[in-house]
């Protein structure tokens, strides 16, 4: 299964990215866990792209275009993933089409997650991730069992720079000017599968199934 996930910041892409690949068995290919680990790793890649990231803008679609080619359909093509903030511009998902039909494919459906500005305000000032292993907790919803330590790895806890509030109000805009067009765009294929993402993410995840094994 070939699965894209549409969204604003905030939205649960990634909870419900992470509970569709559990259910489905296929990779998560996330586009800012990627970028987040290359940062950490300090590679050329990290820098360039946190430059974009502190201040909450996009990076370029050359270097994302270069990435997902890379992943998608490296030395083996994946037959099967679920991406996760990837694309989000008109650039990137026409880009993302020329390379399916390079390769005979199909994405099976475009999920767009939907919720209240409020609530998305609410979740991202409160969503923090472990410095060590990546694992994302929420001080409302799921905050962990000591706080500020992973229950996982036993890691730090940190709030990403760009879910500050003043940077958060920029990556919304940006979502607003540059990719929710992209919600047209796959409606006019027929793929799009509109969810309202406001309740508990195994509710939220029910109704994706639903919508698509129906
Ligand atoms: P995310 O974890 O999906 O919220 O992404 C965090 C940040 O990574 C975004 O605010 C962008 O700066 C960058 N990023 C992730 N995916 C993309 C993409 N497809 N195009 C451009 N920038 C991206």
């Amino acid at each position: 299964m070939k699965l894209i996930l549409l969204g604003p910041p905030g939205v649960g892409k990634g909870t419900q990215a992470q509970l569709l690949s559990e259910e489905y068995g296929i990779p998560q290919i996330s586009t800012g866990d990627i970028l987040r680990a290359a940062i950490r790793s300090g590679t050329g890649l990290g820098k360039r792209a946190n430059e974009y990231m502190s201040k909450g803008e996009l990076v370029p679609d050359d270097i994302m275009l270069g990435l997902i080619r890379e992943k998608l359909f490296g030395e083996e093509p994946l037959d099967g993933f679920i991406l996760d903030g990837f694309p989000r511009t008109l650039m990137q998902a026409k880009a993302l089409n020329k390379m399916f039909a390079e390769y005979d494919q199909t994405p099976d459906a475009v999920l767009s997650l939907e919720a209240e500005e409020e609530l998305i305000m609410k979740r991202l000032s409160s969503r923090r991730i472990c410095r060590n292993c990546g694992a994302v907790y929420n001080l409302i919803t799921k905050p962990p069992k000591t706080e500020d330590l992973c229950d996982i790895c036993n890691g730090p806890l940190y709030q990403r720079d760009d879910d500050k509030i003043e940077t958060i109000k920029n990556r919304l805009e940006v979502y607003k000017k540059q990719t929710e067009p992209l919600i047209d765009f796959y409606q006019s294929t027929g793929l799009l599968i509109s969810v309202q993402s406001s309740g508990s993410p195994q509710e939220v995840h029910r109704i994706i199934t639903t919508k698509l094994e129906g």
